[in-house]
């Protein structure tokens, strides 16, 4: 029944696709080095925050379809397929970090030269599912051929997850690419991913070279998007036009679309970041060059740093010593516990080294935080209590329970009400309603509201929309 799948790093990706392929009747192994992780795994906790993954890993588990190992030895020898899915993190030099992969690519090497002739009936398919650049997959099959005579096919397949909503992403993808470069491998993985694709979602056979760039150049797509409207918000911020309405001009046009055109405080965590730094430096290895792609990482870069000198500017300059800052959201983004070149860990870093003091509320990602920045942090467990004696909230995180939040609570907890929202969170009723409570709104590409505590006039948000905000400094 099902087949035979081996899941190397058992990550946000390796544990979505392990779990999920189990939970369509194959047999799946996964296999992670972290024994902490494998432990966990093995009592049915998950090492990471995503929604419905625990229910189903416990499900596929007691059905024994699902289990996890540390022993490469037994994983490798069980699985027919073998995804290959360890970290690919940024390097110094921001090029992709193949440390991960080429060392899976040597264990799975040695692991096939000690099968025995009769084990392996047919030859291993050996999957990329990481995210890597160009030639990767030449390497990693150069790396298992320098361990091992036995016969291996080599193919690529990148992931399109979201964290947040990647059981849904995957058990229901735009579509699936398949890099292959053996006729043979192509129905095999065709007949795995069937179950996926019911709804007629299609599934790109193309070369390797082609698919593993289809991952770079769709999260460099996505990563420009964003970079695009934080500038054009920039733009609007310092001629006092409002990005919200600008957005909405704009993204009328069907050419142009409204995905991925929020204005924030720009990308972060474990791909964008760094699968936009993989392409230039691919750009940089081959004398090519990538100014386009340099500047959407410049321009996400410094979207964190004028939203914190945005902050230093209200209270004065650079010094906020004494100042209680609270935080709404440290995650990335809504959905996860992911905090991997999150912006709020720019932002709080640069306010706390300017002498704030930082107390932190997010449903999910409070211990990867603490983990990451120690006891520098307090941390509450509800948004509510993280006002108390605050003189600025600043919102990070797009979580959906900062979004209907009691104006009342920021005035009477708050030393002075000032909310940074570095989401664009609300919308023009509850905006209304901050005026009318007294609040100081500052948000990305509009002007800086200030509330009116004279009740007499207090519908009449107390901004000049013909005065442009002097540019934010960098
Ligand atoms: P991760 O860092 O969360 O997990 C990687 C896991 O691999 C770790 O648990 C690590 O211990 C394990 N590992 C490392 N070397 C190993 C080895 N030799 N044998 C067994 N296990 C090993 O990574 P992730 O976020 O799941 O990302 C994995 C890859 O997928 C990356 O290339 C990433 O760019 C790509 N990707 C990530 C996402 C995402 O949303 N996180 C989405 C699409 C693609």
């Amino acid at each position: 029944m099902g087949m035979k799948i081996t899941v190397v790093g058992t990550g946000y990706v390796g544990l979505v696709t392990g779990t999920c392929f189990a939970n369509a009747g194959n047999n799946v192994i996964c296999l992670d080095v972290d024994e902490n992780k494998i432990e966990k795994l093995k009592n049915g906790i998950s090492p990471i925050y995503e929604p419905g993954l625990d229910e189903l890993i416990t499900r596929n588990t007691k059905a024994g379809r699902l289990k996890f190992t540390t022993d490469m030895e037994w994983a490798y020898s069980e699985g027919d397929i073998v995804f290959i899915c360890v970290g690919t993190p940024c390097s110094e030099d921001g090029s992709a970090n193949l440390g991960y992969i080429l060392g899976a690519a040597r264990d799975i090497g040695d692991a096939i030269e000690r099968l025995d002739a009769k084990t392996i009936e047919t030859s291993k398919i050996v999957i990329v599912k990481s995210t890597v650049p160009v030639g990767t997959n030449v390497l990693v099959s150069s790396e298992i051929q320098r361990h091992t005579k036995k016969p291996f096919r080599m193919a690529s397949n990148p992931e399109f997850l979201k964290e947040g909503a990647a059981l849904n992403d995957f058990n229901k993808p735009d579509r699936v690419v398949l890099g292959v470069s053996h006729p043979s491998t192509s129905p095999v993985l065709h007949e795995l991913y069937a179950p996926f694709v019911r709804q007629g979602n299609p599934i790109f056979v193309m070369d390797i070279p082609s698919a593993e760039m289809v991952k770079y150049a769709s999260n460099a797509m996505l990563a420009t998007k964003i970079s695009f409207i934080n500038e054009i918000a920039n733009l609007c911020e310092s001629y006092g036009a409002d990005i919200g309405e600008v957005r909405r001009g704009m993204c009328s046009d069907r050419r142009i679309g409204n995905q991925f055109l929020y204005p924030g405080v720009g990308y972060g965590g474990s791909c964008f970041p760094k699968d936009v730094q993989a392409c230039v430096s691919m750009g940089r290895q081959t004398r090519g060059s990538t100014p386009l792609l340099s500047a959407v990482h410049e321009v996400n870069q410094r979207q964190r740093q004028l939203f914190s000198t945005k902050i230093l500017d209200h209270f004065g300059g650079h010094d906020v010593s004494g100042k209680r800052i609270a935080i709404w959201g440290i995650a990335f983004k809504q959905g996860t516990d992911d905090i991997r070149e999150a912006p709020s860990i720019s932002i709080m870093s640069r306010l706390m080294d300017r002498g704030a003091e930082i107390v932190a509320y997010d449903p999910v990602a409070a211990d990867n935080c603490k983990e990451k920045m120690g006891d520098r942090v307090q941390f509450c467990d509800n948004p509510v209590d993280c006002l108390d004696d605050a003189d600025a909230l600043v919102i990070c995180t797009e979580w959906g329970e900062f979004q209907h939040p009691d104006p009342e609570e920021f005035v009477s907890r708050m030393r002075s009400p000032v909310i940074f929202d570095g989401r664009n969170l609300f919308n023009e009723y509850k905006l209304q309603s901050f005026m009318e409570a007294g609040i100081t709104y500052y948000s990305v590409g509009r002007n800086v509201m200030t509330g009116n505590t004279n009740t007499s006039d207090s519908n009449t948000p107390d901004t000049d929309p013909a005065t442009p905000m002097a540019p934010a400094r960098t």
